[in-house]
């Protein structure tokens, strides 16, 4: 389902009230000239005509997938209790026990920003798990974080090229990124390693955070004694 409007936001810059298109949720899969909207940011970029500036404005809009078979919240900055809600209106909004079922079988995820967002929608399309993703960036960067010495890492994000090469991309504070290329071997260790951790520390219902965090704690938890895990 797709659900547009227009809102008048302010510019962060000028406070300029600014008509804005906006969304209460898009089906990519039915939408494809959105989908690239969202990954080319243009869906949540407000052009200030006071002022010249360009903002990006990451509205709450629920993303969903019926082909890759997930639904993505998109709420920045978002409280526990304003997740607390939305679980709440996914658990009732499935009506009976087929509609149940269809619910338990998507995905179901929280980000917070717009890259967190595309970085999802990039492991779905490339037909990966993005727990497993999480987890190998959690284990990538515990084998360099030696080399890692006077520099702070400030995200590591998932991507890929057209031709199927994937990779890692550390972002730093002080310098430019670097990359750490990831293969299928790779994936599929990780993937059978914490094939249980994974599945225990995926909540059932509601919208999962998978994310860093998420990952570090599943590593420490986890009962397979791996560098970074529990000693
Ligand atoms: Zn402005």
């Amino acid at each position: 389902m797709t659900d547009m409007k227009t809102e008048v936001l302010e510019c962060p810059y000028c406070k300029e009230k600014l008509e804005k298109v906006t969304f209460d949720s898009i089906d990519l899969a039915k939408e494809p000239e959105l989908k690239k909207l969202v990954m080319n940011e243009e869906l949540f970029a407000m052009n200030c005509e006071k002022c010249g500036k360009k903002s990006l404005i990451a509205f709450p809009c629920l993303f969903s997938d019926s082909e890759k078979k997930f639904l993505i919240w998109l709420l920045g900055g978002y409280t526990e209790e304003e997740k607390a809600v939305l679980d709440k209106d996914l658990i009732d909004s499935a009506k009976n026990e087929s509609e149940k079922e269809v619910a338990a079988s998507y995905n179901k995820r929280i980000v917070g920003s717009i890259n967190e967002l595309k970085e999802k929608i990039i492991i779905a399309d490339d037909d990966l798990d993005d727990r497993v993703i999480e987890l190998l960036k959690v284990l990538c960067v515990n084998e360099v974080i030696d080399q890692l010495m006077g520099v702070t890492l400030r995200e590591v994000r998932y991507n890929s090229t057209s031709a199927g090469k994937k990779f890692l991309v550390l972002i730093f504070d002080e310098k430019s990124p670097s990359m750490i290329e990831i293969n299928n071997q790779m994936y599929k260790t990780v993937k059978n390693m914490f094939g249980e951790d994974i599945k225990q520390n995926t909540p059932k219902e509601g919208f999962a955070e998978i994310d860093a965090m998420w990952a570090k704690n599943v590593i420490e938890n986890s009962t397979k004694g791996l560098p970074g895990g529990k000693n």
